[in-house]
């Protein structure tokens, strides 16, 4: 079989990107794989074009619901009618049609949760499943930053189901995460495809600060002088709403504001009007950019410390996917970290909740129920699951000295991160454009002079200082 061929036949591509061949080899040839591809490379094309060259049902477990709808949209668009995404904004009715007639789809994406739930799992241990794929699955690892307990039961429904050939993707990981990984789904022997995290045109800058102060005014310093489009993250929810109407409203930027609160039909408006050039600027939380293709984005800016250097990597890697010089500004003021480890804090859930009466454990959000609900039925003692979130919490402290580490680095930074994703050919680092501490200038990063607004407002400087200043 000439798979370039398969590929242009199904989804109208000339060639494949890296890693994607081999991949899609892999699953023909009925062997599992595992799968760490650099962001940007097209993960979906992977189990796609395997889907479609192998009989069966193809079940993706996504962890988000936004991205999942989104996959399912542009499938139809170039005419896949048999793709289908079980989730939460279905109704009942509607789940219970698309489940009982299963085997009329041919792609369907759902959340580990969905799948947990009885009535799902005996569905769809009735039909054929000819490629069962785990996306995103550093979601399993207790030690990411993304922990979902229902990630966990993934193992015991696809031995259940048989051993379908499966493809297990995932962003970037470190070396304790993929293993952990592979030991959750019971994977060992599988075959392992893994590539650099390195994104050798993406140059890497970290300034730091005395006081928040002083950064307010870097953050709006770069942003009238970068070259769009560009995202900024921010932990606040906010302080990203608020930096995108200033801008907007002030200094007549084409900005605009996301995050996990707004409505799904104000997220896909917003990453549309990014995707097709409608924005300049997203002031954003890091739900924003899973699933967004946009190749073109020439600057990432950190405003917070993002979760770890996982996450870090997943950000910033969503810059310069055309190929061409792109940057990566972390900001750092001191203290930046309590933040960060307030926040980290606020994920870990509390064991007490486990001595709740069950009429009050419904009543939990979400996260916390899943917790709760993964404890339980894991039959692990009280103690046990005090000792697991104790030693999540520790990892996540170990998280953030790295990521602090690489802060306060003066040697290179490329380097550092490689080598904390347990690499060790560094061929590709140093030399003009690498980093700061490579010397690596901002200038080609800069506007041209021409495009620049000139109006220095003044009161914009005041009331971003206000807004920033918490
Ligand atoms: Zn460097």
């Amino acid at each position: 079989m000439n798979l370039e061929q398969e590929l242009k036949r199904y989804l109208g591509f000339d060639t494949f990107r890296m890693g994607q061949k081999e991949v899609i080899e892999t699953v023909l040839s009925g062997e599992d794989v595992f799968a760490m591809l650099p962001t940007g490379m097209g993960k979906t094309v992977c189990y796609q074009l395997s889907g479609y060259l192998l009989d069966g049902l193809v079940v993706i477990v996504s962890p988000l619901l936004s991205l999942m709808q989104d996959q399912v949209e542009r499938m139809r668009a170039y005419g896949e009618k048999r793709a289908v995404a079980l989730n939460s904004f279905l109704s009942t009715a509607e789940k219970n049609e698309i489940l009982a007639h299963l085997s009329a789809y041919k792609f369907v994406f759902l959340s580990p949760e969905m799948l947990a739930s009885e009535g799902v799992r005996t569905a769809f241990l009735r039909e054929k499943i000819g490629l069962f794929v785990i996306d995103e699955a550093h979601c399993i690892s207790q030690w990411g930053h993304d922990f979902r307990p229902d990630y966990l039961f993934l193992g015991e429904f696809r031995e259940k189901a048989g051993k379908p050939t499966t493809m297990v993707l995932t962003a970037t990981a470190t070396k304790r995460v993929r293993a952990d990984i592979l030991e959750q789904l019971d994977l060992s022997g599988i075959k392992e495809i893994i590539y650099s995290v390195n994104r050798p045109n993406i140059s890497f800058r970290v300034e730091k600060f005395a006081a928040k102060r002083e950064k307010e005014e870097a953050l709006l310093d770069l942003v009238e002088k970068l070259a769009t489009p560009g995202i900024i993250y921010f932990s606040s929810k906010r302080l990203a709403e608020e930096t995108a109407h200033i801008l907007r409203r002030e200094k007549g930027r084409r900005a605009a504001y996301y995050h996990g609160d707004m409505e799904p039909l104000d997220r896909i408006l917003i990453q549309e009007q990014f995707v097709s050039g409608q924005l300049d600027l997203i002031c954003a939380t890091s739900a924003f950019g899973m699933g967004i293709d946009k190749a073109d984005i020439r600057f990432v800016i950190h405003y917070h410390l993002p979760a770890d250097l996982e996450a870090y990597m997943q950000e910033v890697g969503r810059a310069g996917r055309d190929g061409l010089a792109s940057v990566a500004i972390l900001l750092y003021a001191n203290g930046d970290e309590v933040l960060r480890r307030q926040l980290a804090d606020r994920d870990l859930p509390d064991p007490n909740l486990l001595q709740l009466p069950e009429n009050l454990k419904e009543t939990l959000p979400e996260a916390e129920k899943r917790f709760l609900n993964y404890f339980l039925r894991s039959g692990l003692a009280e103690a046990e699951i005090r000792e697991r979130i104790e030693k999540r919490r520790l990892v996540k402290q170990e998280n953030l000295e790295a990521l602090l580490g690489f802060i306060q680095t003066e040697d290179c930074r490329r380097v550092y991160l490689m080598r904390y994703f347990g690499e060790n050919d560094f061929s590709e680092t140093g030399g003009e454009g690498c980093c700061d501490n490579d010397a690596a200038s901002l200038e080609p990063f800069l506007r041209q002079e021409e495009e620049r607004d000139t109006v220095s407002s003044s009161s914009f400087r005041e009331r971003l200082h206000d807004l920033l200043l918490e």
